[in-house]
């Protein structure tokens, strides 16, 4: 999940992933028909136990992942590095094909390519970075398990799916079982702070020339698929005005006053959107930060005003700071100008799509939108189908207990491993993907 207060000044850089139209061709649904193919019947022996799964996740635990932008003084242990080195070795070990990718000096995002027997590309994009470790975490490290529960940083966001990756990735290597499908494992950076592993990803699944049927984007939603979230615009707005005296403010002109009748404009704005309905529900929008002032007896002469504007279907965040930007001007008594604006755009796929039926069959689930944003803000076309899915609840998510339960990674594998196409249940097969 991502922290969206903590995303940065992104260049407006993310195409649309606004996906309704887009058509199912292609690939055929069907029902897998006993005995048609040894690969299912030998999955029935694949070791998927609780106890694999839970020792995997205790594992990835251990491994420090802090995003470095919230690292603080874990500094030397911040990054993704550890992991992704670790991510590499498990990877090979279980006979996938291993990329690095070097989205910046020393950060990689890791994919790792099991070939399947169909011509259908499925791909799972889980981050590897956490959210940072405050003061009153105790033991964040330590993937200890208690009580049907794995705990510590990273459990649930988002080392659960990793942890169900590897578990069926093992078992399937030490039964010689392919997956149906071309895999494609994802290990991005920077979720929790920049989102600069997603569309690096991305660009380089278009260098490869692949083209990804299915991409299941790894939250915390219960194992149920979520097709949609909200983006955001981050608008920053500078009011200018002119210093003096404060015994003498007629002869200045007070930038704080006059950002403050922006500040209530925007009150107002906000209270007109929630008219707008779609998908999403209304946009928000929340005046967050406000920088004045230089001393206690100088009228001020410059304000800023932060700005975070959540938008929904068919919304651009540089369309939406513009719009910010012209409000601001026609109702300031003093100059303003745009000097940040960015963001990333909505996450929309259509909730009827058979494959997101079909998941929704499989956790038991209905499919849903959720309030916080995702690496899936950043895949716009990159699959014909995307949609969240991964074990245990958000509400866990960036706690001091940060916990997930061993029941939700035991219901991931059971989907993954349909999904996936290595597992006979008398099921139907992945639909758009056979
Ligand atoms: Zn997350």
């Amino acid at each position: 999940m991502t922290n969206i207060s903590r995303l940065g000044s992104l260049s407006i850089l993310i195409a649309a992933l606004i996906t309704f139209g887009f058509s199912l061709g292609g690939c055929l649904n069907g029902s897998a028909q006993q005995g048609e193919d040894r690969n299912y019947l030998k999955s029935e022996t694949l070791n998927l136990s609780d106890e694999r799964l839970t020792r995997w996740l205790s594992r990835l635990v251990a491994i420090p992942s802090v995003n470095p932008d919230q690292a603080g003084a874990l500094e030397s242990i911040a990054g993704e590095g550890l992991l992704t080195s670790e991510l590499a070795r498990f990877f090979r070990d279980f006979g996938g094909e291993v990329y690095l990718d070097e989205v910046i000096p020393g950060r990689s995002n890791i994919y790792g390519i099991w070939r399947g027997q169909s011509q259908c590309w499925i791909a799972v994009d889980i981050h590897l970075d956490t959210v940072g470790i405050p003061s009153t975490m105790s033991n964040p490290f330590s993937g200890k398990i208690e009580n049907g529960r794995v705990y510590g940083r990273g459990s649930v966001d988002t080392k659960a799916t990793m942890a169900v990756v590897l578990t069926l990735l093992e078992a399937m290597h030490e039964s010689g079982v392919r997956p149906r499908p071309n895999l494609l494992i994802a290990g991005t950076i920077d979720e929790e702070s920049q989102l600069m592993g997603a569309p690096a990803f991305s660009q380089w699944v278009s260098r490869q020339g692949l083209k990804i049927d299915q991409l299941a984007v790894a939250e915390p939603t219960l194992c149920g698929p979520v097709y949609g979230h909200k983006g955001v615009a981050r608008v920053g707005l500078l009011v200018k005005g002119r210093s003096a005296h404060a015994s003498l403010p007629e002869h200045g002109e007070n930038a704080i006053t006059a950002a403050a009748v922006i500040v209530n404009e925007m009150e107002r704005e906000n209270k007109r959107l929630q008219s707008v309905e779609g998908f999403l529900g209304p946009p928000k929008l929340t005046v967050t930060l406000l920088r004045g002032g230089t001393g206690h007896n100088i009228v001020p002469n410059s304000c800023e005003v932060t700005i975070d504007r959540r938008i929904v279907e068919g919304e651009k965040p540089a369309d939406v700071a513009e719009q910010i930007y012209r409000l601001a001007q026609r109702i300031s008594p003093l100059p303003v100008v745009l000097i940040n604006a960015g963001g990333v755009n909505a996450f929309l796929q259509r909730p009827d799509s058979p494959w997101i039926r079909q998941l929704a069959e499989w956790s038991g689930r209905e499919p849903a939108v959720v309030p916080y944003t995702s690496n899936a803000c950043a895949y716009g076309n990159l699959s014909r189908e995307t949609v969240l899915i991964g074990p245990g609840s958000i509400e866990q998510a960036h706690t001091d207990s940060e916990w997930v339960a061993i029941s939700e990674l035991r219901k991931l594998a059971d989907i993954f491993a349909l999904w996936w196409g290595v597992k006979l249940q008398g099921y139907s097969l992945s639909p758009g993907c056979r």
